[in-house]
């Protein structure tokens, strides 16, 4: 499997520092908003990663944080290197005051969104989902080495910033080198008089005596941490010191993703992320999503259409993950009109004979996959696959099926049909088991066979890459 290495600027092999078990974190929402359908495509990077290492029989290990708390309204992650070490306000905090609500029912309100859009999406979830709230301890342990090794300390004002200097290989990820960074532009006079140096970062940030929440005690008075910091404790937590593949926007290049690749590594003494990947930006009807635009779309705009969440994801799998891509409603009701067509195809294939998946088509479908996800070009073969007239069609069943562990957009689902919610007689369920026990061990012959018993006996049987559907016929 490639991917493209932001930091080696093309793309790699990816190989496991764990023989077949690969790693991955991925930044995370800020849970003060609903987030839209642009950070939706960001947050597909990284299910695609992992279905993919998956469909090659690795096991994966997935991280995604939940920021609670630390990211400030002007961490744009855009601009200047003093974004965000500035006055701006806690965007939870400040959701929280204009709601009228307390911080972490609105951080939880807006995380539990996040949890149903993932779910709209297909994305399995990820292993673990640490908050940077519950987390505050284990930042509390790497400011504490970074401050013993040199890399940190204490600035003017009270704060914790890193030392910039001190990491000789900062920008090596997006470019900017310390040399050539200018004094951030929002300060009058340009630079913060807290800290020694205009690059560096506040890795702990004194709390002001008006914050009464999200704040904690630390060796170094009350306060609340720096946006960066808690990817650095969190991954180096859950992961440890050698992490496979690290995803995010490409907005986080910088300076949120060198900051936190300095910090891991000079807490570690190694190159702790091997491979820095970005998804790319995402348009709506050819600009830029944002509130003042009026082109937000959410996930539930889409369903609120009527239209179902994985044509989205389809639509997002019609371009590669680093192709910007601009999406309109019509792209979005293209991509349903052809996951309508494929899911009646693959309803009426399952009911035929199933048959192997010819070698070529699966060999094809795994060497897009394989370059740089490229999907556009995956979902070229499952077209040729429609198209073939001599193929069987239980073998065009199958690799629909076999497919869709990548792509995720639920083929065999059943248009129209509710599945029989009724438990199923215990001699049903024998077959059923006997049946599922065939499949497995690619016995068709025996897994047709039974099919037929059951039918016989009034129930149907579909199958879908989460198993058999049975319903009573
Ligand atoms: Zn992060």
């Amino acid at each position: 499997m490639k991917l493209y290495d932001t930091r080696a600027r093309e793309a790699v092999d990816i190989i496991p520092v764990r023989e077949r078990h690969l790693t991955i974190y991925a930044c995370g929402p800020t849970v003060y908003r609903d987030a839209h359908v642009g950070n939706m495509r960001t947050f597909l990077l990284s299910d695609l990663i992992s279905r993919l290492a998956q469909l090659h029989g690795w096991r994966t290990t997935v991280v995604q944080n939940i920021t609670d708390v630390g990211h400030m309204a002007d961490d744009t992650g855009l601009g200047g290197i003093d974004e965000g070490q500035g006055d701006g306000e806690d965007r939870v905090l400040r959701q929280a005051s204009d709601e009228g609500k307390g911080a972490l029912a609105v951080a939880r309100h807006y995380e539990d969104a996040f949890h149903r859009d993932l779910g709209a999406l297909n994305v399995h979830p990820a292993d673990h989902y640490p908050r940077a709230s519950e987390s505050i301890d284990d930042m509390i342990d790497l400011i504490t080495t970074l401050m013993e090794n040199g890399h940190a300390y204490i600035g003017n004002d009270g704060s914790v910033f890193f030392d910039a200097r001190s990491f000789a290989d900062y920008g090596a990820i997006s470019g900017n080198r310390l040399e050539e960074l200018r004094p951030g532009h929002r300060f009058d006079g340009g630079v913060d008089p807290a800290k020694r140096f205009h690059a560096d970062w506040a890795l702990w940030k004194k709390a002001p005596e008006t914050r009464t929440q999200l704040v904690w005690e630390t060796p170094w008075g009350v306060g609340f941490p720096g946006w960066h910091t808690e990817c650095s404790a969190m991954s180096l937590k859950l992961l440890g010191e050698s992490i496979d593949v690290h995803t995010g926007g490409i907005d986080l290049r910088f300076p949120h993703h060198e900051d936190e690749r300095a910090q891991s590594n000079a807490a570690t003494g190694r190159d702790v992320v091997r491979h820095w990947v970005h998804a790319e930006h995402l348009l709506f009807d050819g600009r830029k999503m944002s509130k003042s635009a009026g082109n937000v779309v959410l996930v539930q705009d889409v369903i609120d259409r009527g239209l179902d969440p994985l044509a989205l994801r389809l639509a997002f799998l019609q371009h590669r993950y680093r192709q910007q891509m601009n999406l309109t409603w019509s792209v979005i009701e293209g991509a349903q009109t052809t996951l309508d067509r494929w899911r009646s195809r693959v309803a009426q294939w399952a009911t035929s004979p199933s048959a192997p998946i010819p070698d070529n088509y699966r060999e094809e479908f795994l060497a897009a996959a394989d370059d740089d996800l490229d999907t556009p070009r995956a979902l070229q073969v499952l077209r040729s696959v429609e198209r073939d007239s001599e193929l069987a069609d239980g073998a065009k069943f199958e690799f629909f099926a076999w497919a869709d562990r990548l792509l995720g957009i639920d083929l065999a689902r059943r248009v129209g049909q509710v599945v029989d919610e009724e438990p199923l007689p215990e001699a049903i369920a024998v077959l059923v088991e006997e049946r599922a026990q065939a499949r497995a061990s690619k016995d068709f012959a025996t897994s047709d066979r039974i099919r037929d018993e059951l039918a016989a006996q009034g129930f149907s049987v579909t199958d879908t890459p989460d198993g058999q559907v049975v319903e009573r016929s």
